[in-house]
């Protein structure tokens, strides 16, 4: 047992006022999207080395999985779709590993071989009218999870059909915020938040004790939030469906496309997910807003840990059991 005298103590009084943390924060442009990094903090210096650090680990993600960078192990499998598996780094071969079991739980709404479909859509506001049926169904002819082979004890990853691709633009946000946020705790940072364009992974309290508060936007009027709520500790994704939309013989259609059958998605307006990690909170938001309201409910509804608000086109709002907002 530490004996502590007096001197110390007063020694401790004086100190901890001098050192009250504060929260610091940098916003940072990567894969594409605005990044945020807050974190709490005794002083600018070591706030600096922290938000640095969040920095270095999305920097080397993004460097992981970009499909544009021809140089990426993500290129790599994709340049040998058809011809040839690639060995992978235990990282990438995990990352994908999950992204086929998310597949699975989604029922194939989502697919990160997604990547290869034909791009027929417009959401510019130019289409006029909806592509003929055999073309919508060519789109979606190279997509299929269930053509991503892994072979665990080589480590290695194949894409069956030539001309198939892969992309994490559905998790990728997520998993960056994920592994910022675990390297940060390894070194100590007591709380902050890791918000990439409203995929958020948060830890720890406010310096003042409050809980972290995340605004939902209202998909009706993207200036006004649509609910506030309070998270200590996990992650929570939203995936709007604000601006990039296209409306023919009456229907709205989203810019997310269901990989099963080439169609937009319909109906929802914005889907937030509460879960612990930002990975499989990205990947259900798109996932929701693919398998539509009722089963994706459903499907929420079934998840531990998981829960979910749902805007419909309509402006109406729905929740998964465990969740309740007054204010909306
Ligand atoms: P944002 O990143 O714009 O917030 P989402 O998280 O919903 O939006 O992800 C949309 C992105 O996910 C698309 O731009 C595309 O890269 C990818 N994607 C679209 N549909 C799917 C799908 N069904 N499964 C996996 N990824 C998808
Ligand atoms: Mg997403």
């Amino acid at each position: 047992m530490v004996k502590l005298n007096s001197s110390l103590i007063i020694l401790m009084f004086f100190i901890v006022p001098l050192t009250a943390q504060q929260t610091f924060q940098r916003n940072v442009k990567r894969m594409g999207s605005g990044f945020q990094i807050t974190v709490v903090a005794n002083d600018s210096l070591e706030a600096k080395t922290y938000i640095d650090l969040a920095i270095s680990e999305i920097t080397r993600i993004e460097k992981l999985i970009s499909s544009w960078d021809p140089k990426s192990e993500t290129s790599e499998i994709n340049q040998n779709a058809g011809i040839k598996s690639v060995r992978v780094s235990e990282e990438l071969f995990e990352l994908i590993d999950r992204a086929i079991k998310l597949s699975g739980i989604t029922d194939g709404a989502f697919d990160i071989s997604y990547a290869s479909m034909d791009k027929i859509w417009k959401f510019d506001g130019s289409m006029k009218t909806m592509p003929n049926t055999k073309e919508i169904e060519s789109s979606v002819a190279k997509v299929g999870f269930r053509n991503i082979i892994l072979d665990t004890k080589n480590r290695s990853v194949f894409l069956k059909k030539k001309g198939m691709k892969i992309g994490f633009g559905a998790i990728g946000k997520g998993y960056a915020a994920d592994m910022a946020k675990s390297l940060l705790l390894e070194n100590g940072v007591q709380a902050g938040i890791i918000n990439a364009s409203g995929d958020m992974n948060t830890w720890g309290r406010q310096p003042n004790g409050n809980e972290w508060t995340v605004a939902i936007t209202n998909p009706l009027n993207k200036t006004k939030a649509a609910a506030i709520l309070p998270i200590t500790n996990g992650a929570v994704v939203t995936s709007g469906n604000y601006e990039k939309f296209v409306r023919l013989n009456g229907i709205r259609y989203a810019h997310i496309i269901d990989p099963r059958t080439g169609y937009p998605a319909t109906g929802i307006l914005s889907v937030t997910v509460f879960a612990p990690k930002a990975e499989l909170a990205d990947a259900l938001a798109t996932s929701v807003f693919v398998m539509g309201k009722e089963t994706g409910l459903n499907r929420i509804n079934q998840l531990p840990q998981v829960e979910c608000i749902i805007i419909d086109e309509n402006g109406k709002v729905f929740t998964s059991h465990n969740i309740e907002i007054d204010r909306l």
